[in-house]
């Protein structure tokens, strides 16, 4: 019956040394105000300087993601009042941003989606106002104050919230793959407002649309604009129309509801800061940019799923961080054994370190893993009991011998199979049943059979020779 249509702004918080205007540290985890220096608080006579840095992050972003550069830019005052806004105006970019164009592409509902980009562009943070630590009192911490944001805003292309929740874990990643910011919604460095809107389903015209602010994590976004969807949609029906309204989603009751006018009602005024020179993008920043580039995500994704044969959840789960991907494409260069490496990082190590908490192992280490996985990979092993017995006791240490440790735990298999045939006439004799049946013909039972031996002979049986002698053995 109704369409839903989506378009999304998202704030990221870039991890540069210092602010965006002045050279007070971008550190808004430190002690309350600071990192508040004068230009921060807007003290008279004090004058911003751009931070090249900011530029820099932003063009990388602009470059991987195909985006028009804007060669001749500037920055432009949005003039409202706030107490946490000391200058009384935030520094942004409106009519004229440091890029436009260019999409986001991404996996959902197991197909590659494109998103196109409305445009990017550079603006300063606000400070925090902290409600809940007084009773009668608002605090207020600059240390945010001026750190460097992006701001992408997409075009209206989504359908469902539930695009956009993937469409934002891939941004999310890609910005960390970027090394640009740690992209973590959860502490306000990656912040999504979402434009949402329906339509009859055939209307080529979009519907009005309403705003909801600040959803700081992918399953509120996709839940509020659910919920936003269905109470236009339920408006219209009963005759109603949609107003133009700023939303704010209340996640305890799941429910969106209008901000207070006085919020929501601006009149910016924008106008170029006269305190800021305009700037350039040259080539040689184009082409030192274009240097540092990496596969993005998707990339890798279908790469790994392609290339290497991986199926998607194990392509998705190594192309959470950056660090799972780099490993396993460097080792799968130099091994060329991709399913034995994707078995050892994915089921796993990162199961392991997620577990305990720990850090994925750093490069240096990297050729301990390839030197596990080899030993999976022989046929001197049975790597069910290789992973079941010795990865245990050697991921505590993955400095020592995996071969050692097998060999210690007597995984190592014999080179002659013949102490089988003891156990299997033991486990035949114990079941004599099962071997009535498996004769009349129920053949699966060659799996419990084979259970019943490697359980008595841990692992050096192989279990080719132990298949074989077992229907051998189950013939006569
Ligand atoms: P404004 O100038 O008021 O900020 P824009 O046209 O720049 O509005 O759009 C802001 C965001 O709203 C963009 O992400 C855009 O994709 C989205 N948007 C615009 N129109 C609609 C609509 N009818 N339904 C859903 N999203 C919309
Ligand atoms: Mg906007």
């Amino acid at each position: 019956m109704f369409e839903t249509v989506i378009g999304l702004e998202i704030h990221i918080q870039l991890n540069t040394a210092s602010k965006a205007f002045s050279a007070d540290a971008n550190d808004f985890h430190a002690d309350p105000n600071s990192h508040a220096g004068p230009i921060t608080l807007a003290h008279p006579g004090t004058l911003p300087v751009m931070n090249r840095t900011h530029l820099e992050k932003g063009l990388l972003l602009a470059l991987a993601l195909g985006c028009k550069i804007n060669r001749h830019s500037h920055f432009d005052r949005k003039n409202y009042f706030y107490p946490d806004l000391p200058k009384g105006y935030q520094i942004t970019q409106d009519k004229n941003p440091y890029c436009s164009g260019g999409k986001v592409r991404f996996i959902s509902d197991k197909s590659i989606k494109s998103v196109r980009i409305h445009h990017i562009h550079m603006e300063e943070d606000a400070g925090k106002s902290i409600h809940d630590i007084h009773e009668t009192r608002t605090m207020l911490d600059f240390n945010r104050a001026g750190v460097p944001l992006l701001e992408l805003v997409t075009e209206p292309d989504f359908r469902s919230g539930q695009e956009v929740s993937d469409f934002l874990a891939e941004l999310q990643k890609t910005v960390q793959y970027l090394g640009i910011s740690d992209g973590n919604m959860e502490e306000g460095s990656f912040r999504c407002d979402c434009n949402v809107s329906v339509r009859r389903s055939g209307d080529e015209k979009l519907g009005e649309r309403c705003e909801i602010k600040n959803l700081n994590s992918r399953r509120y976004a996709k839940n509020a604009i659910e919920y936003e969807a269905e109470r236009q949609a339920e408006l219209i029906s009963a005759g109603g129309q949609v107003k133009r309204t700023t939303m704010l989603y209340d996640p305890d009751k799941n429910s969106t509801s209008p901000m207070r006018k006085k919020e929501s009602e601006n009149d910016y005024r924008y106008f170029p800061d006269p305190d800021l020179p305009p700037f350039t993008v040259t080539d040689e920043d184009i082409s030192v940019t274009a240097g540092k580039l990496v596969l993005l995500p998707i990339d890798r994704y279908l790469l790994l799923t392609g290339k290497y044969g991986l199926s998607e959840s194990d392509a998705d789960i190594l192309t959470e961080e950056k660090i799972f991907g780099d490993c396993f494409f460097h080792l799968a260069e130099k091994e060329g054994i991709y399913r034995e490496l994707a078995d050892l990082i994915v089921q796993k190590i990162i199961p392991y370190i997620k577990a305990e908490k720990l850090k994925f192992p750093s490069p240096d280490k990297w050729e301990q893993l390839a030197r596990f996985s080899r030993l999976a990979a022989s046929k001197e092993v049975s790597k069910s009991a290789v992973y079941q017995h010795a990865f245990p006791v050697w991921i505590s240490d993955i400095t020592a011998d995996p071969y050692e440790i097998a060999a210690r735990l007597d995984l190592i298999k014999s080179e002659d199979q013949d102490f089988l045939d003891p156990l299997i006439t033991k486990v035949l004799g114990q079941y004599p049943e099962k071997v009535a049946e498996y004769r009349k013909g129920k053949k699966g039972l060659i799996g419990f059979f084979m259970g019943q031996v490697k359980n008595e002979a841990g692992g050096k049986a192989d279990p080719k020779t132990l298949q074989e002698k077992l229907e051998l053995a189950l013939k006569s």
